[in-house]
């Protein structure tokens, strides 16, 4: 007889952050005198890049953040990104900078991720920011991982001691969500494309982050009744349905909570980049609110 899991609302969850978040800056622009100020570089024509920043432009319209974008061409030079980025390094009313990924071919993503003022990195895509994640868990937080984390905490499981397993190790989501749990006191597993026999790993595991990319990878026989089930990955099939890396329909009989795709961890991820430019204002400016 097996029990169907709670279903995490990531949606409603990133709604009421969001909320929050408006009354932060509410109280930030009064006592600034001005609203925190987001930019983000685009660079090229990606249909998919477009539609994350709009998507953007949106939420931060919605907390009262001011949103600028840059959009350069796509065979931009990458002299011509890092210039770029690093006057909005150098601009007072700019607390917050993105440059939406990925970059076209001929461009070093480090070499512009690089060029970002640590301080207004509000991906924490910056080696300084990652690590501070790495040695003390401090700077700015990644936003999906921080996502993740704040949705596994809303369950009101406690984390600390339990077994996670966080399978994918990217530097955008796997790595930075091992080190944020870890920091919990979990004992985490790392699982990636060498792992042998990730059905039994991932059995382990009291907590199951997933993003890798792969529709379906994560059937009812890799996860622990009762498990907390988090499903990063986005999907698109060729029928256009958008679809995640754990097989919803058999997964949600096992697990004791689980996300959906659409509006699980998507929505809190752009929550959490409202979050992190408050935040990044906040700090540059020391007001605390
Ligand atoms: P990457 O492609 O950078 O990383 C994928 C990871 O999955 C790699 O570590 C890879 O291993 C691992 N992997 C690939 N195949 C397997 C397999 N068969 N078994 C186990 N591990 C495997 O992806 P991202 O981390 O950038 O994104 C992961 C997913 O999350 C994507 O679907 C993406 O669209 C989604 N995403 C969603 C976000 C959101 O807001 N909801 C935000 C960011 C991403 P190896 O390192 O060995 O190659």
């Amino acid at each position: 007889m097996s029990m169907a899991a709670t279903i995490i609302d990531g949606k409603a969850i990133a709604a009421e952050i969001r909320a929050s978040l408006k009354e932060r800056v509410q109280k930030f622009s009064s006592t600034v005198g001005a609203a925190p100020g987001l930019a983000v570089v685009l660079v090229g024509d990606d249909p998919a890049s477009h539609i994350y920043v709009r998507t953007k432009e949106r939420v931060s319209g919605e907390v009262g953040i001011r949103f600028e974008k840059h959009h350069l061409p796509h065979d931009a030079a990458e002299e011509e990104v890092v210039r770029l980025v690093r006057r909005l390094g150098e601009r007072d009313d700019v607390d917050g900078i993105l440059v939406q990924l990925p970059l076209p071919g001929h461009i070093s993503e480090r070499a512009v991720l690089e060029a970002v003022d640590p301080a207004k990195d509000v991906d924490g895509f910056h080696p300084q920011n990652a690590g501070r994640l790495l040695a003390h868990g401090s700077g700015i937080v990644p936003c999906t991982p921080a996502g993740i984390l704040e949705l596994i905490r809303r369950t009101g499981v406690r984390i600390e001691g339990k077994e996670a397993v966080v399978v994918g190790r990217s530097n955008i989501v796997g790595k930075p969500t091992a080190l944020l749990l870890l920091q919990q006191h979990a004992t985490v597993t790392l699982a990636h494309s060498r792992t042998v026999d990730l059905p039994k790993v991932c059995r382990r595991a009291d907590i199951l982050v997933v993003a890798v990319g792969r529709p379906q990878l994560i059937t009812a026989g890799y996860v622990k009744p009762g498990a907390i089930v988090i499903d990063v990955g986005i999907n698109r099939l060729p029928g256009g349905e958008l679809v995640g890396d754990v097989a919803f329909d058999e997964v949600k009989d096992v697990a004791g909570y689980l996300t959906p795709v659409p509006g699980g961890v998507g929505p809190m991820t752009i929550a959490m980049l409202a979050q992190n430019t408050i935040d990044a204002a906040m700090a540059r400016r020391g007001v605390s609110c």
